[in-house]
């Protein structure tokens, strides 16, 4: 009776595990599905913000080697302006000193410098002023005895510098035409040495601006011409306030400069606080650095367009990707619930069938094993019993006079004494192995696995006692109270090959317990 139940339990167990691990594997599915779309939406936003990166940092570069070489091209282009009135002044400073400053000399020094004046475009003079800084001859005719120059810088700086080189001075405005220039000087000596004034030319500003303004430096591009000692020469844009100012605490002099005679650079503007990309150089051979540089807003205008551009569609996929993705893990989701809600019915028509089967193999009025149960369970029996020649015993079990108790005590106190015999029946057999069955009616049958005839008897007479010392009041029988009678049979494979030839000759032996009085247990032969 104990095995079906146990490999039931083991069975629902099985199924509840097999369940388990299903509902656990479709949540795993859905977590793996959400990590996957995690992991695809930050690597394209990772993606895209390398991309724009690198793209900022070309465009960055493109422009700082733009300016690499427009700085480079405008210091030769200054040089070469400068050059060509230095050349003059060493000229002129050479003839003066070797010839004096003589009054014969003038005449002559004045056509001079006149007609070496109309041969360069950007030269606005040439000028000598005595040691006194009094105007001694210049290019463009004028005559004016009163008029001194000695407070100018250029003066001051050759007076007390003996240097021969050429000096540039700050721009400044002309006294003689009014007109923003840029000076270029050098020292005249007498033969000993001292002072005797200075050989000036100067070149219009103009000149420079000109060609700078043709080169197209965005709204908020800088080109500077800046002497070495950080004022500004030329600037474009112009701004005549700005001309002289000295840029000594900009980036140029404080961090760029000191690494190199050229570079380039991202940094902010001392002047105007704009932050540019930047390139500049020394002119070789003057003391000048030009400087060109662009907005760096301005050079990133492009960079942002475009990177606007792949944003927008970056997150028009991420989008898509997402709503997509959303929905398949919706789906599954979906799917996972179905599948719990199936699972579940599933359980429960399990649970169904096993009730179904325990009642397709139960007797329903006293709980014991069916007719069919008993026929499944004899021929297995009977089949292990000859394979492994162990014994098997069979008790076939009959009630006496139970027709007339019935009509006595009525059907359903006949029914009330058939559940008190299984009861008594199930409590004298001890084996798990053993099985007990309604065979039919008011008849019973009891298998023994392993049992022999001797235990058979002993097992038949306890019931046969239990039962009448029960004491079920039945007033037509010869005992007064219920009793049953018994017939013994042990299996015997030789001459038994069918169950019903088992049950046939246990029938006979109750059918001789019967006729021999009844209350009693026969063994077959
Ligand atoms: P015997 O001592 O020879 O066995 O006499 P008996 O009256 O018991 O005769 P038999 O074995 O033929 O009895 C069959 C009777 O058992 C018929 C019927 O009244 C009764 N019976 C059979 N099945 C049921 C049942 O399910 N409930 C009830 N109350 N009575 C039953
Ligand atoms: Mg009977
Ligand atoms: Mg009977």
């Amino acid at each position: 009776m104990g095995n079906p139940s146990v490999k039931d339990r083991i069975e629902k167990s099985r199924s509840a595990v097999s369940m388990l691990t299903e509902q656990t594997g479709a949540k795993l599915k859905v977590r793996s599905a959400v990590v996957l779309l995690v992991a695809v939406c930050l690597s394209m936003t990772a993606i895209a913000i390398w991309e724009a990166w690198n793209s900022r940092q070309y465009h960055l570069h493109d422009k700082e080697v733009a300016m690499s070489n427009l700085a480079q091209t405008l210091a030769s282009q200054a040089r070469a302006s400068i050059k060509q009135a230095d050349t003059l002044l060493f000229a002129l400073v050479d003839r003066l000193e070797n010839d004096g400053m003589g009054p014969a000399q003038l005449p002559r020094l004045q056509r001079l410098l006149m007609a070496q004046r109309s041969e360069l475009s950007q030269l606005h003079g040439l000028f000598v002023f005595d040691e006194k800084g009094r105007w001694f001859a210049n290019s463009n005719g004028a005559n004016l005895p009163d008029a001194n120059n000695s407070d100018r810088e250029y003066f001051i700086f050759h007076r007390d510098h003996p240097d021969r080189g050429p000096h540039i001075g700050p721009s400044i405005k002309s006294r003689s035409s009014g007109e923003w220039i840029m000076t270029v000087s050098r020292r005249l000596n007498y033969p000993d040495g001292r002072f005797a004034g200075v050989a000036l030319a100067t070149i219009y500003l103009n000149h420079f601006l000109t060609l700078y303004d043709n080169i197209d430096m965005g709204r908020n591009g800088v080109i500077n011409l800046i002497a070495d000692d950080a004022s500004i020469v030329v600037r474009r844009p112009f701004n005549e306030a700005e001309i002289g100012s000295s840029v000594a605490k900009g980036p140029l002099f404080t961090q760029l400069l000191p690494k190199g005679d050229s570079g380039t650079a991202t940094v902010k503007s001392y002047v105007d606080g704009v932050e540019r990309v930047v390139g500049f150089r020394r002119v070789e051979g003057y003391p000048l650095v030009i400087f060109a540089a662009l907005d760096k807003e301005e050079v990133l205008t492009g960079w942002r367009a475009e990177t606007m551009l792949s944003a927008g569609i970056v997150s028009l996929l991420l989008g898509f990707l997402s709503f997509l993705g959303f929905r398949l893990i919706r789906l599954m989701k979906q799917q996972n619930q179905v599948q719990s809600v199936l699972l579940d019915a599933q359980e429960k028509l399990i649970e169904v069938n096993r009730s179904l089967e325990l009642l397709a193999l139960e007797d329903a009025l006293t709980g014991l094993s069916n007719r069919r149960q008993f026929d499944l369970f004899i021929l297995a029996e009977m089949g292990r019993a000859r394979r492994t020649q162990t014994s098997l015993a069979l008790l076939m079990i009959d009630v006496d006079h139970f027709k007339s108790f019935n009509d006595q005590s009525g059907h359903l106190a006949g029914d009330e004494c058939l559940r008190k015999i299984s009861a008594i029946i199930t409590d004298n057999i001890k084996r798990p192995g053993d099985l007990a069955a309604r065979y039919g009616g008011e008849e019973f049958a009891v298998v023994l696995p392993g049992t022999d005839y001797v235990g058979a008897f002993l097992v038949a007479e306890k019931i046969r006692r239990a039962v009448q010392q029960a004491g079920i009041a039945h007033s037509t029988s010869p005992e007064g109270t219920v009793t049953v009678s018994l017939g013994v049979c042990a299996y015997d494979p030789a001459a038994q090959a069918q169950p019903d030839d088992l049950i046939g000759a246990a029938d006979k032996a109750l059918y001789v317990a019967k006729a021999s009085g009844r209350n009693m247990s026969v063994i077959a032969n």
